[in-house]
């Protein structure tokens, strides 16, 4: 394969070293996807551009739950009457959220922390979104939390922070079940293991 990167004209560096930042993207394919992007009709290529542009103020976080959504909306499972308010799943972030539904195993709904305690971070109250959840759960109408959280150092601390915490304001903490490999990131995890993990929880607190 010929194509070192300097012969291509700066802009095009440029596009290959942006394509590269993205997940399960090599240079390889990068370069690829680049040359193919080159063919595309100008006007088209503007629109995509704008698209992407226009995603910070397109895109937010649910005000409720911290997920993806149409910004300055709630997001569809916090306005979903058919969701069992009772259950509140906390997640790390929101790509575990697909795939949770994607299992088709959960009805509740979910509270997105935006990342796990860090030993060194002593603001973790605000930058993971704590202080919301507290708030959700003072509502009273929440039965059971379930910490759906990875299973490496990090994230278990932060299960056993936050079941120490809201020990005494809801009912019944659980968290899924072994059923995950060690280290598994539940993002990819399949629907059936994430089923197993959600049916087989375990009672924290
Ligand atoms: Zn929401």
């Amino acid at each position: 394969m010929s194509g070192a990167n300097n012969d291509y004209p700066e802009a095009v560096v440029e596009l290959i070293e942006i394509l590269r930042r993205l997940p399960g993207v090599g240079k390889r394919s990068a370069e690829r996807m680049a040359l193919a992007l080159l063919k595309f009709p100008a006007d088209e290529l503007k629109s995509m551009g704008q698209t992407i542009a226009a995603l910070p103020e397109m895109v937010g976080n649910c005000p409720i739950c911290g997920n993806l959504t149409a910004a300055g909306e709630n997001c569809p499972i916090c306005d979903s009457s058919r969701r069992d308010e009772s259950v509140i799943c906390v997640v790390e972030d929101f790509t575990r959220i697909n795939a949770i539904e994607k299992s088709g195993a959960f009805n509740g709904l979910y509270h997105v922390l935006g990342g796990r305690i860090s030993p060194l971070d002593e603001e973790y109250e605000d930058s993971l979104r704590i202080t919301q959840l507290e708030k959700r759960l003072a509502a009273g109408q929440v039965k059971e939390l379930i910490l759906a959280l990875g299973s490496d150092i990090e994230s278990r601390a932060t299960s056993l922070y936050l079941a120490k915490k809201f020990a005494g304001q809801v009912a019944k903490i659980t968290k899924l079940a072994q059923g995950l490999p060690a280290g598994a990131d539940l993002s990819y995890a399949d629907s059936a293991t994430i089923s197993a993990a959600l049916s087989n929880r375990n009672i924290l607190q």
